[in-house]
């Protein structure tokens, strides 16, 4: 507790990173929370990212993270696989407890915690959780060789999660709430050029079936209201995001959504020396590039804050 750090980073993924990069190269010595279970975040979980400039072949998310990892570490940013689990961010000197009950205490805070997998919100979906239902294609696809596998959303994620699952899968069913996609043009095309994935319209699933596992869903025609049972063996959630804020309720000026206010197109937050970036923040464009371009923006705004003080 004696040593007063110059900046914490809290969260990794590609904006707790670039953070990183940039303060470790400002000599700020950052020392950043990459989280226990998280660390790297939500791309640790993809597969091809095609669109991060600079990749022209493309590169793997974990890959990608790996490497904004390693170019921290080379600029001195020491790296912690721990979570923070409570926040003092009030004062002049923010303290910070972790995972392990070490008290940590700096003058500017980075919040870089990014965004968690939105839930249905059924009650049998958290039931059978690991036992069908999954978040996460790259991680449990593989355990559905030739099944009959159901995605919901309708969106970039429920594009690339549906195609992944093509390769194992003997049928991908999209199942959508509208009548047409929210994923950008070329992610909506694959999926709708793919002869292993179909699609169902203005349906919405109203229950998840199977007693040790998942075996069919309940599903609701949203323009007719009538109901239908149909059989799968697995149910991937792909309906977004929100964002981890959950420490930092009543603590700091959130929106109505769980969103970390920042002032205008600064990462300053309501309370002096906090800044955050990332998917924290962002509810409009939320791609690797721009979270790595608002890390960026935040340790430049922590670095004038540091030497302001
Ligand atoms: P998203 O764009 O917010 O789409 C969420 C989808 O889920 C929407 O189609 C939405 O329906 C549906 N949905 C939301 N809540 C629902 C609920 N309770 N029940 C049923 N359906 C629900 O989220 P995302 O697909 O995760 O993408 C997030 C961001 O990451 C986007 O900016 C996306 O471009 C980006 N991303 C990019 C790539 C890539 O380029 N490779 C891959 C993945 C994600 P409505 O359409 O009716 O709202």
């Amino acid at each position: 507790m004696s040593e007063i750090h110059e900046l914490i980073i809290v969260g990794s993924g590609p904006a707790g990173y670039t953070a990183a990069i940039y303060a470790a190269r400002a000599e700020l010595h950052p020392i950043v929370y990459e989280g226990s279970v998280t660390a790297g975040g939500a791309l640790m979980n993809t597969t091809e990212v095609e669109n991060f400039p600079g990749f022209p072949t493309g590169i793997m998310g974990p890959d990608l993270m790996d490497n904004l990892r390693k170019q921290a570490l080379r600029f001195g940013a020491k790296l912690i696989t721990d979570d923070i689990v409570k926040m003092d961010l009030a004062g002049d000197i923010k303290t910070l407890e972790d995972g392990s009950g070490n008290i940590l205490s700096a003058k500017a805070v980075i919040l870089a915690t990014g965004s968690a997998y939105k839930e249905i919100g059924l009650e049998n979906e958290k039931r059978l959780s690991g036992r069908g239902v999954s978040w996460c294609a790259t991680c449990d696809g593989f355990f559905f060789r030739d099944q009959n596998i159901a995605v919901v959303g309708g969106g970039d994620s429920a594009m690339e999660e549906a195609n992944f699952l093509t390769r194992f899968a003997s049928k991908v069913t999209v199942i959508h709430r509208r009548d047409s996609l929210r994923a950008s043009k070329i992610m909506a095309e694959r999926a709708q050029s793919n002869p292993k994935i179909e699609f169902i319209w203005n349906t919405e699933v109203i229950d998840v079936l199977g007693e040790q596992k998942v075996s069919s869903l309940k599903l609701r025609n949203l323009l007719t209201g009538e109901e239908s049972e149909k059989d799968f063996s697995a149910l991937f959630v792909a309906i977004g995001h929100t964002p981890r804020s959950e420490l930092l309720v009543g603590a700091i000026d959130l929106d109505d959504e769980g969103y970390v206010q920042v002032d205008g197109r600064s990462t300053r937050t309501n309370l002096s020396g906090v800044f955050a970036c990332g998917d924290l923040v962002d509810h409009t464009y939320r791609q690797a590039i721009t979270a790595a371009g608002s890390g960026c923006q935040a340790a430049l705004d922590a670095e004038r804050f540091l030497a302001n003080l």
